[in-house]
C-alpha cells in the first residue's frame, strides 16, 4: 500500500484548516436547510466544492420531514447509491430526486404565487430585482412579442418571440395568462411556474392588470398585490421625469395609469411605494405569512 504523503507542520496545519472550514460550511448549509426554507436544490448546485463533497444522504437527511428511514427510500428509489456525494450526482438522479421530494411534498413546503401590477412609473422593477437576490424567491420570465428594448436579454429579461410562435403557444395552452398592452402580447409560462413552486420558492410574476384578473381566476390560492405611488402628483412627476417620451406618449401612459389606478381595490393588498426596501420586506413577509 502507498504510504500517505509526508506532510510538513505547515501544510498539515493549512489541511486542518480546509477541514474546519469544509466542516463549518456544511454544517451552515444543513441548518439553512432545516430553518431558512432553502431547497437542496439550491445546494446542490453551489459551487462550492466543501459542498459537492457532502455526501447526498447527509443532505437529504436535512431535509424538514426526511429522516434517516425516508432518506434512504428516496434514494433507492432515484437509484442513487448509498455513498454518493453532491458531486457525482448524475442529471437523471437530480431530476428523480425532484419527482420524488414533491411528490412526498417534503421539500419545502409549497412556496406563494405572487402576482405584483400597478401602473408603470411606480417601481415595480426596482422590486422585482430586489427580490431577485433572495433565494426564497423566483422571478417569472414572460414572453412578449414586442422588440428587445437596448440591453434587454433573450431568456433573461423576457423570451422575446414572433406573432406565430406566440399564437402557437397558445393554442398549446402553454401560458398560465396572457394579454394586450400597449400593442404587444404579453404571456406567462406555465411550466416554470408549477415546477418552483413545488420546490418552495416564492414565485413572483410582475405583469399588467388584465393578466393579474386571469390569474386570479386560474388560481384563487395566489396573492396579488398592487403597488402604488404615495400620490399621484408624485406619480406623474415620475412619468414626466423619464423624458425620453413625447408629450402624446406621456399623455397616453397618465391616461393608463388612471386605469390601473382604478382596478387597486381588486387585489388582496396594496402596498404604497414610499420606500423600496421597505416594500421589499413587506412583500417578503406577506409572501412568508401566506404558505400553507
Ligand atoms: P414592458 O414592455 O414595459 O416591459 O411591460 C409592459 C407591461 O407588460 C408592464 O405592465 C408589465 O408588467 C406587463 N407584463 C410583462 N410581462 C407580462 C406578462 O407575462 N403578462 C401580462 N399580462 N403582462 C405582462
Amino acid at each position: 500500500m502507498p504510504l500517505p504523503p509526508k506532510l510538513t507542520p505547515q501544510e498539515r496545519e493549512a489541511a486542518l484548516l480546509a477541514a474546519t472550514a469544509a466542516r463549518r460550511e456544511r454544517s451552515e448549509v444543513k441548518s439553512a436547510l432545516k430553518n431558512s426554507g432553502i431547497s437542496i436544490f439550491d445546494v446542490i448546485n453551489s459551487a462550492s466544492a466543501a459542498i459537492q463533497k457532502m455526501r447526498v444522504r447527509e443532505l437529504l437527511e436535512s431535509v424538514p420531514g426526511v429522516g434517516k428511514l425516508r432518506a434512504e427510500a428516496i434514494m433507492e428509489r432515484a437509484k442513487i447509491s448509498p455513498t454518493r456525494r453532491i458531486a457525482g450526482l448524475g442529471r437523471n438522479q437530480i431530476m428523480a430526486l425532484k419527482g420524488e421530494l414533491a411528490m412526498s411534498k417534503v421539500d419545502p413546503q409549497r412556496g406563494t404565487l405572487i402576482v405584483m401590477s400597478g401602473p408603470g412609473g411606480v417601481g415595480k422593477s426596482t422590486i422585482t430585482r430586489e427580490l431577485k437576490n433572495d433565494p426564497r424567491f423566483w422571478i417569472s420570465i414572460s414572453a412578449t412579442t414586442r422588440d428587445p428594448r437596448e440591453g434587454e436579454r433573450e431568456g433573461v429579461d423576457y423570451f422575446f418571440y414572433t406573432d406565430s410562435k406566440f399564437d402557437q403557444l397558445i393554442a398549446e395552452s402553454a401560458f398560465l395568462e396572457w394579454a394586450e398592452f400597449a400593442g404587444a402580447r404579453y404571456g406567462t409560462p406555465r411550466e416554470p411556474i408549477e415546477h418552483w413552486l413545488a420546490l418552495g420558492k416564492n414565485v413572483l410574476l410582475e405583469i399588467e392588470i388584465e393578466g393579474a384578473r386571469q390569474v386570479r381566476s386560474a388560481d384563487p390560492a395566489a396573492m396579488l398585490i398592487f403597488i402604488a405611488p404615495p400620490s399621484w402628483e408624485e406619480l406623474k412627476a415620475r412619468l414626466e421625469g423619464r423624458g425620453t417620451d413625447t408629450p402624446e406618449r406621456q399623455a397616453a401612459r397618465l391616461a393608463l395609469a388612471e386605469v390601473e389606478m382604478a382596478a387597486a381595490g381588486e387585489f388582496d393588498h396594496i402596498l404604497v411605494n414610499h420606500q423600496v426596501g421597505e416594500l421589499v420586506e413587506e412583500m417578503v413577509s406577506l409572501a412568508t405569512s401566506h404558505q400553507v
